[in-house]
């Protein structure tokens, strides 16, 4: 028996015993998890592809390990109609000075180099879907599991935890002996390693008071397409969501956030979320680069502007690796993300246990 087998074991006497305390995330398994994820075998997570298919078997094999619900269409799959658009020749252009007059940049297309983008869309309905040509079709999930809520009075409403699996796939074409894989280690990779642990901690310790929703959500790289099917095909109505925390890019300390294990809250202004986590030890700040608009880039987004208070908990430090085949594990630091991640769980244990937060004035998109 190794170390991982003997800890395994014993999360799970721990998790059946009514006794059970919520057993902290350490970095060996966050190493593990964010690991597999975020392997070369993945492929880059590419929305429609078989690594984006391989992502969300894993994920739902860990969902079933920590024991939640499974609440997608096929288990803890939430299918999602996605096929692949139109292809478009698109020529590469760059800005180069204007050769007539050097004190003016033009910008020069380059007709001998060519890229195909191939959009991907969703479709109305799965019936769409299923009558949409098969070459077209582009197999792709959320991956959605539960946890019930213990209290009469509150297992109506729930929280959504949540975090985007998806990456940018692999570099097309292949550099020859160099990295082709976009292993998206801290896009998102990290961020699904959080809620995976989340889900864990809690369903070792006391039911929470609301039931709680966790979600690893496909195409957000290619314009959310995961989540705004979830918007119009929720797990549990969208008027019973009390509120969303989504977890992007935890891999790597921020300083600005004041270092490792330290994370931020995207719109923290908005809303009274903040507020009620720090005033609870959750060492949880503002966001300190307002201009990078990240309350709006990612997730979260389309849940807020439904009305409900939803955020996106992050480290993200401006690394040079973003969307770059170099965000790969052996950048990460394991220390840093164990200590946000115990911090994200705590705050999950707020949203479902403690009062619903609320939109400041003026605070809602
Ligand atoms: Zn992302």
């Amino acid at each position: 028996m190794n170390t991982r087998t003997r800890h395994l074991a014993l999360a799970a006497l721990l998790g059946a015993s009514p006794l059970a305390a919520q057993q902290s995330t350490t970095p060996a398994i966050v190493k593990r998890i964010l690991s597999g994820l975020a392997d070369d075998s993945m492929q880059g997570r590419g929305t429609g592809t078989p690594g984006g298919q391989r992502a969300a078997t894993m994920i739902a094999a860990e969902m079933k390990r920590i024991g939640l619900e499974p609440m997608g269409d096929s288990g803890y799959f939430q299918r999602v109609p996605i096929v692949q658009g139109d292809s478009v020749k698109a020529y590469r252009r760059e800005r180069v000075r204007d050769p007539k007059d050097s004190t003016k940049m033009i910008v020069r297309v380059d007709s001998s180099v060519f890229t195909w983008r191939v959009p991907l869309r969703v479709l109305a309905s799965m019936a769409a879907y299923d009558s949409a040509p098969a070459a077209r079709h582009r197999p792709a999930v959320n991956v959605v599991g539960v946890i019930r809520g213990s209290d009469p009075a509150l297992k109506a409403e729930h929280i959504l935890i949540d975090a985007h699996y998806d990456h940018l796939g692999m570099r097309t074409p292949a550099v020859a002996g160099g990295d082709s894989v976009y292993n998206g280690a801290d896009d998102d990779a990290s961020g699904v390693t959080a809620v995976l642990e989340i889900a864990r901690q809690i369903r070792q310790g006391a039911a929470p008071r609301r039931t709680i929703v966790f979600a690893a959500t496909i195409g957000e790289e290619v314009g959310l397409l995961g989540t705004n099917w979830y918007v119009a095909h929720p797990a549990l109505p969208l008027a019973e969501m009390a509120a969303n925390l989504e977890i992007e890019m935890i891999d790597r300390p921020d300083s600005l956030a004041g270092g490792s294990g330290r994370a931020w809250l995207t719109g923290y202004e908005r809303s009274t979320m903040g507020d009620m986590l720090a005033a609870n030890g959750v060492p949880i700040g503002p966001d300190k680069r307002p201009d990078q608009q990240f309350f709006q880039r990612s997730d979260n987004i389309a849940f807020a502007r439904r009305g409900i208070v939803a955020h996106t908990l992050s480290t993200f430090n401006l690394h040079t690796d973003y969307h770059q085949v170099s965000d790969d594990v052996s950048k990460a630091d394991f220390v840093h993300m164990a200590g946000v991640i115990n911090a994200a769980a705590k705050a999950a244990r707020l949203l479902s246990d403690g009062p619903k937060p609320e939109w400041k004035p003026g605070g809602k998109p």
